[in-house]
């Protein structure tokens, strides 16, 4: 069984960057935060890109890399999957099977990594009710995968300071409704580095299962959502104070 201890209650964290980009950054990252005794890696290795012209990601290569750095480190991998045809492949070197917000009702895609003995991140849909998003992890669950995870990523509004708008009552809501567990990803949540940090706390305090942030060794360098991502000062401090906040 690959059941995934998230959601036995501690405040699991998961880090890594937008995009796997190389070894050499991802092993940067993986010491990292081994050294901060962070144990989920993520890193996209197919991006879903708003333009087709940007970076789209290091596709197999990247999967290869984050086995490497899962192997030296013993890390679980977290990473995206856009393509149904992609999903067997996938199972071999993933060990959380990412369902980006655009994909939510990629029914196909869903069916698919129903199938799989895997634990499945289903993200909100950035224009997605709860209802809907609810029905979309019905979809995996009715293939047989009761392994999911829900993660809120903040929706669109007409509010357009922070890039979504962070949903956090999604959280009890989903737990009235739902036995998942579910997390915050404040990165995507707000699109600002700076508030990244009080999403997190406010992830903490209404009972949220953890939260999937966004590091890079060197954010302006990012090939992607750089400006989102914490810098390894600023994530150091950030897992700090939230042990803080746990006692
Ligand atoms: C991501 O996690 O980098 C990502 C693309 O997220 P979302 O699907 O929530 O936009
Ligand atoms: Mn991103």
């Amino acid at each position: 069984m690959n059941k995934s201890k998230i959601g036995d209650g501690d405040f699991t964290i998961i880090a890594g960057p937008c995009a796997v980009e190389s070894y050499a950054q991802m092993e940067k990252i993986g010491c990292f935060l081994d050294s901060l005794n962070v144990r989920y890696l993520r890193g996209g290795a197919f991006k879903p890109r708003t333009s087709p012209d940007s970076f789209q990601g290091l596709g197999f290569e990247g999967f290869r890399i984050l086995r490497e750095i899962k192997n030296k480190y013993n890390f679980e991998i977290v990473s995206e999957v856009m393509d149904p045809r992609d999903v067997e492949k996938a199972y071999e070197y993933i060990d959380i099977i990412q369902i980006g917000s655009r994909n939510m009702q990629n029914y196909t895609l869903l069916k698919e990594v129903g199938k799989l003995n895997k634990t499945i991140l289903l993200k909100r849909g950035m224009s997605a009710t709860i209802k809907e998003w609810i029905m979309a992890a019905e979809y995996i669950r009715s293939e047989g995968n009761e392994n999911i995870i829900l993660c809120e990523r903040g929706i669109r509004t007409f509010e357009n300071y922070t890039r979504n708008t962070l949903d956090l009552m999604s959280v009890p809501i989903i737990k009235s409704k739902t036995e998942y567990p579910i997390l915050i990803d404040p990165s995507h949540g707000t699109g600002r580095r700076e508030l990244v940090l009080p999403a997190t706390k406010a992830a903490l305090a209404i009972g949220a299962d953890g939260v999937i942030i966004e590091i890079h060794p060197e954010p302006s360098k990012a090939l992607s959502d750089g400006f989102q991502s914490l810098d390894f000062d600023e994530f150091k401090k950030l897992v700090n104070e939230i042990e803080k906040t746990k006692v």
